[in-house]
């Protein structure tokens, strides 16, 4: 289906939990937030009917994230469950890695086709220090054994800060000459915790400079690619992406919606929009949740109202409660 600025949706990115084994600095605070109860949570089967639901109006890509996905139990039959649903030709899942190395190969056999792991620095104190207690080896035993098992999508996901990870920038561009792997630069977005980190957002033309050799990717190379722009490196294995939410705002061809775990369907990351779907999972109302979806593509919102300047979400979520 369309919206109503004529873009087509189908995607969908699920938050199958809001709680997190990290408390990442711009992501959460310290104690962590205060998290759902089980039964205010959706059950895998209510997602299941949510998704099948989903593809009635084009949804086709599902992406599991959270809080972090790999902490819910059953994670990987319910990947496997996904992958069943005639109409769903891609799911991928997002993971800060920490419980990746021992779980890839059931991933990889469940059906999960690609993973995007978050690394913001190699630097094994700096990583503890923007985790709070994270291990720098848990991400790497991670990537090296979601290769290992043959995942061909393997992508990084960095977020650069100003004065903490910015002179990294090569370290982290030569993973994608080491692996694999395609490497990319997410602009801090002024969510939740991040609205105190404003002075460190650093933009995709900032980080491009430090970077030598970029050439953009034919057209081709951008088929389905998303919200990032990929460059090629000669020499490398992987591409180089950056994701410029504030800098070069992709809302134009914005194609997802996102369900939260406590099952509020959101139209737009960084818009109060939400739409209360549980009540009809609970209920077994399938038409009013076929009405719900509708209504919710039908209120997507243009785009963002973030800038560079003003870097204030519209939502009251943290990024953990959504997904990212
Ligand atoms: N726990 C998983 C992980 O870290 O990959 C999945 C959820 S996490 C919320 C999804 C992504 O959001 C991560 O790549 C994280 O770096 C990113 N993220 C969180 N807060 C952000 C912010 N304020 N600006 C930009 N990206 C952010
Ligand atoms: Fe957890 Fe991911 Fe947020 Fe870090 S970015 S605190 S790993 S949800
Ligand atoms: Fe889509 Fe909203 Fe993100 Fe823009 S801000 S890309 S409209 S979800």
């Amino acid at each position: 289906m369309k919206d109503p600025f004529g873009r087509q949706i189908n995607y969908l990115r699920i938050s199958v939990t809001d709680r997190c084994d990290l408390r990442c600095r711009y992501c959460m605070p310290e104690q962590g937030i205060a998290v759902k109860s089980h039964d205010e949570i959706l059950s895998y089967e209510e997602i299941l009917t949510f998704v099948e639901m989903s593809t009635n109006f084009g949804i086709n890509k599902v992406r599991l994230t959270g809080g972090e996905p790999l902490v819910r139990k059953g994670i990987v039959d319910f990947v496997a469950r996904i992958n069943q649903i005639p109409g769903i030709k891609e799911i991928g899942l997002t993971t800060n890695a920490r419980k990746l190395a021992p779980n890839a190969k059931a991933l990889k056999e469940a059906g999960l086709k690609s993973i995007n792991i978050s690394l913001d620095t190699l630097d094994p104190e700096k990583y503890r220090y923007i985790t709070r207690w994270g291990d720098l080896n848990d991400v790497l035993h991670g990537i090296d054994q979601a290769l290992k098992v043959g995942f061909d999508k393997v992508k990084i996901n960095a977020v650069l800060m100003k004065g903490f990870n910015d002179h990294e920038i090569l370290d982290l561009v030569n993973l994608a000459k080491d692996k694999p792997v395609d490497v990319r630069f997410i602009e801090l977005m002024g969510i939740g915790q991040a609205n105190e980190l404003a002075s460190e957002y650093l933009s995709t033309t900032e980080i491009m400079t430090h970077i030598p050799g970029l050439r953009k990717a034919s057209d081709d190379n951008l088929i389905n690619a998303g919200p990032a722009d990929y460059y090629p490196l000669e020499g490398y294995q992987g591409r180089i992406g950056f994701i410029s939410a504030l800098s070069n705002c992709f809302c134009g061809t914005c194609n997802r919606l996102r369900l939260t775990s406590d099952g509020k369907l959101m139209p737009c990351l960084h818009s109060k929009i939400e739409v209360n779907v549980r009540p009809y999972l609970k209920e077994k109302d399938l038409d009013g949740l076929r009405d719900a979806i509708h209504g919710a593509i039908e209120l997507k919102p243009s785009g963002h109202k973030l800038s560079n300047g003003k870097q204030v979400s519209d939502d009251g979520r943290y990024m953990s409660q959504i997904g990212g």
